[in-house]
């Protein structure tokens, strides 16, 4: 007599359980197994995280299933409710396929996320002068080229590829105004500041130590991180002086001078593909009397793109797929660099 009362408990807990699960199915939690599907990939096609969802499945379609597990090509199933887990603490978060950043201009602030190379590298980029100061000048044709508004437009290329990449950038001088530009002319204004926001001062030596400060303050605080320092200028000589993209580092910075080689090898490598013939003279040197390069703590490499008085070398600077291969070959160079460096 008990035992036929306890069959009877269990017989009346398994249908209650089963008509409760029943009650919450709508039609369109009806799916139709496909050749070769099983219980996981038709709940991983649904969105229904496999795990949870994997014996409720098999629970409101024992009648419909093959040998317990298996599904029939074919026939209809339906779908449990969704149950929502929390998502574990530890799992990587996945990586973004683009960002935002409205400092790269309307046609450039999205950015897409490439692969994740060059990731736990830190760079800090200086664009030379700006603000009150527009750096060398150099007259084309009725206009006048500036160095600070192309040096920047370089600059801002080179970063948007290095974020592609996954690497962490600060754009120490900043241009809330110009985003990447692709016409030649690029109209001087005064609107740079730092990273931080300050306006930059007039004063050569305080605006050098101003933009010290915000690289050394940010170097702390990413202490023991691969993290390198690129300057970025134009150079102004004697109109009739055609001449090639130059890199400086400190004497006594072994980082920084290889940083500065794996940058002249490309540029070296594409100057014989793209112009044949054509030496390419630009060199690797030190310059450790350099304010940047003296007082700053990364390892630094200070790169003279040309002479803005050149009417060849304007070419260069006025032409913005120009820009952006410049930005592509100092990118190439820095992504070797990191590489040997995590291989070392
Ligand atoms: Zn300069």
């Amino acid at each position: 007599m008990i035992y036929r009362n306890i069959f009877i408990v269990l017989i009346s807990t398994f249908f209650l359980s089963f008509a409760d699960v029943r009650a919450q199915y709508v039609d369109d939690n009806i799916v139709v197994a496909q050749e070769g599907e099983g219980i996981y990939e038709i709940l991983r096609r649904n969105e229904l995280e496999p795990n949870v969802h994997h014996s409720p499945f098999i629970l409101i379609n024992k009648e419909k299933l093959k040998g317990d597990t298996l599904l029939l090509p074919g026939s209809t199933y339906l779908l449990p409710e969704k149950i929502f887990t929390p998502i574990p603490a530890k799992a990587a978060p996945e990586r973004p396929k683009s960002v935002i950043n409205p400092l790269f201009g309307r046609n450039y602030e999205k950015i897409p996320i490439i692969d994740n190379r060059l990731e736990g590298a830190v760079y800090y980029l200086v664009s030379g002068h700006g603000g009150p100061d527009p750096g060398a000048m150099g007259r084309y044709g009725s206009y006048m080229l500036s160095e600070d508004e192309y040096a920047y437009d370089v600059t801002l290329r080179l970063a948007r590829n290095l974020i592609s990449h996954g690497a962490t950038v600060y754009m120490i001088i900043q241009d809330n105004t110009n985003g990447i530009r692709d016409e030649s002319i690029l109209k001087l204004d005064r609107t740079e500041t730092t990273i931080s926001g300050q306006a930059l001062p007039l004063n050569q030596k305080d605006r050098l130590q101003q933009r010290v400060d915000e690289v050394n303050k940010l170097f702390y605080k990413h202490q023991g991180a691969y993290q390198r320092l690129i300057a970025i200028h134009v150079d102004s000589r004697s109109q009739g002086q055609n001449i090639d993209v130059f890199f400086y580092h400190h004497d006594n910075s072994e980082s920084g001078r290889k940083l500065a080689q794996e940058i002249h090898a490309v540029f070296s490598s594409k100057y014989d593909r793209h112009q044949p013939g054509r030496d390419y003279h630009g060199t690797v040197s030190s310059r450790s009397g350099l304010y940047m390069i003296r007082n700053t703590l990364p390892p630094i490499v200070y790169i003279e793109l040309g002479n803005i008085k050149n009417y060849r070398d304007q070419l260069r600077f006025v032409i913005s797929d120009n820009r952006q291969a410049l930005a592509n070959w100092i990118e190439l160079g820095i992504t070797n660099d990191f590489k040997k460096a995590s291989d070392r």
